[in-house]
């Protein structure tokens, strides 16, 4: 039988390779917005990368035409913030992030200290300098808690792609010999509990749709959870067709996906 995610009343949305493609929407883009509302659901983006404000992604999906409404997008430092003020209160942090990230953390009321830190807080930091590297080892060798954003290896670009926060673990796994006590974004259970808590919704009752296999369908693998696989991205049909991570279900992109919804809700 074909999932027709029946049970699902919220999708949590992948944006590059799953919803737009560089600076374009992808075919359906548009129409799983309108399907999702039209069947009662909700819908909402996630991404990993942590370099980028939340008004910074609602910004580029209104230039690519796609009206996102404020709050519509969460980011891995929404719940690495979150995680921070619910389980590590008052603690200082040192962040590695660009300004961005470190406006996200000064205005959720985080202090940071790069002298004397209680907890080491890589994100997606594009202002990466050797001071930085230095200092953020020192810290790790003194046996500092270590926690990641996300640990995606490298950020797609429309021509390429950019070094990301996977490649910064090696680079200090090298000097260090440490990896990460705790990892915030997609795949991992923090981004499942912080989704869930957020939106007031069971676990059940929401799919992660995307089309990075590690993260974007690892997480419901991983967690239980339904995932819809977008063949628009970094995934094609002969790498799944490899690989141990299975999605509940595989589409050529995410107008497929409205598809099936709308004639679920039909044949209802
Ligand atoms: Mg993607």
């Amino acid at each position: 039988m074909m999932e027709d995610y029946g049970d699902i009343r919220c999708f949590i949305v992948d944006m590059d390779g799953t919803f737009y493609l560089g600076e374009t929407l992808l075919p359906g883009a548009v129409e799983f917005a309108e399907a999702v509302r039209s069947t009662g659901r909700r819908f909402f983006f996630f991404t990993n990368n942590s370099s980028h404000s939340a008004a910074e992604c609602i910004e580029k999906l209104r230039r690519l035409g796609f009206p996102a409404e404020d709050g519509s997008v969460i980011i891995s430092s929404h719940v690495t913030i979150d995680f921070l003020k619910r389980e590590r209160p008052g603690k200082r942090v040192y962040l590695l992030g660009n300004e961005n990230l470190t406006n996200d953390f000064l205005e959720a009321g985080i202090e940071l200290d790069e002298n004397d830190p209680d907890i080491l807080v890589m994100g997606f930091d594009t202002t990466l300098d050797y001071e930085k590297i230095w200092r953020f080892s020192r810290f790790l060798a003194a046996g500092k808690e270590y926690i990641a954003t996300h640990p995606d290896d490298n950020c797609p670009l429309k021509n390429g792609f950019m070094p990301d926060t996977g490649s910064f673990m090696a680079m200090f796994r090298q000097s260090t010999g440490r990896m990460p006590d705790l990892i915030m974004g997609k795949p991992y259970g923090f981004t499942v509990d912080y989704v869930t808590h957020k939106l007031g919704i069971r676990r059940e009752e929401i799919a992660f749709v995307g089309d990075r296999l590690q993260t974007d369908i690892a997480i419901g693998a991983w967690n239980g959870l339904k995932t819809a696989l977008m063949f628009t991205g970094v995934t094609s049909p002969a790498l799944y067709e490899q690989s141990d991570i299975r999605a509940t279900d595989t589409f050529a992109n995410i107008g497929e996906l409205a598809a099936r919804l709308r004639r679920a809700a039909k044949e209802k």
